[in-house]
């Protein structure tokens, strides 16, 4: 199995490389630095889990200044996390995004809210993931194996705070002002590397409230437009210039 590569484990090989980054951007775009100075205006804010091996702009590929990230364990989305509703805050009313993605995928947290330690901050973190779980529990145990029960979970998981981050004043406010802005959710496959959009994607208060509960997705799920394979990036309406 390929190794990621390793930069060592000496902080001065970080700095060398930062140098030798600086100069090579420098080399290939001459006016890189000079426009990165300048104020930033993404279109998109992501909400994504902080696993090292999902960065935004990579799997978007995206400049800096495109998109504007908040990451937390398992992109939760709590209404009480004054870090999230800052960022959230920020994107939409002085940055003006006018896309919201939830991204998520199956990993490591979500594997966490399915076991049954709970012995680290980490664990309340994930309460509110761990708490659908054993409501539903005897539902998820049903799924054929663990990848299917961690696969659903992930898929339910950015549902519900799809639902969260759209429950927000700060959306509702932007709504009601007749803002455009777009919440979605999307789910990263690691095996690939592509996007897909598992929906739902939320434009209006209207929209929003005629979503089923959560518990009610979990009981009756739906084919997930992720199962078409289609590229996440389709789902914007508005072109990417
Ligand atoms: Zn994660």
């Amino acid at each position: 199995m390929a190794s990621i590569r390793d930069p060592g484990s000496s902080l001065d090989a970080l700095l060398d490389r930062n140098v030798a980054w600086a100069q090579a951007k420098r080399r290939d775009d001459p006016t890189y630095f000079e426009r990165m100075a300048g104020p930033q205006s993404p279109r998109y804010l992501w909400i994504g889990c902080s696993d090292s091996r999902v960065t935004a702009n990579d799997v978007l590929d995206l400049d800096p200044g495109q998109v504007f990230v908040h990451r937390n364990i398992a992109n939760v989305a709590h209404t009480s996390d004054m870090n999230l509703l800052a960022v959230l805050e920020y994107a939409v009313a002085v940055l003006k995004v006018e896309h919201v993605i939830v991204c998520g995928y199956g990993c490591g947290g979500i594997e966490r809210a399915l076991g049954d330690e709970r012995t680290a901050l980490v664990d309340y973190w994930l309460q509110p993931i761990v708490m659908l779980y054993r409501k539903h529990r005897a539902l998820f145990d049903g799924l054929p194996d663990a990848l299917a029960r961690l696969n659903r979970m992930c898929e339910i998981n950015i549902e519900m705070q799809v639902r969260r981050v759209a429950a927000t004043p700060i959306v509702e406010n932007a709504w009601v002002a007749g803002r455009r802005l777009q919440v979605h959710g999307w789910i990263y496959g690691t095996e690939d590397g592509l996007l897909r959009d598992l929906g739902p994607t939320l434009a209006s208060l209207e929209e929003r409230d005629a979503l089923p509960s959560i518990d009610e997705r979990v009981q009756h799920p739906v084919e997930p437009r992720s199962s078409l394979r289609r590229h996440a990036i389709e789902a914007f309406a508005a072109p990417r210039d």
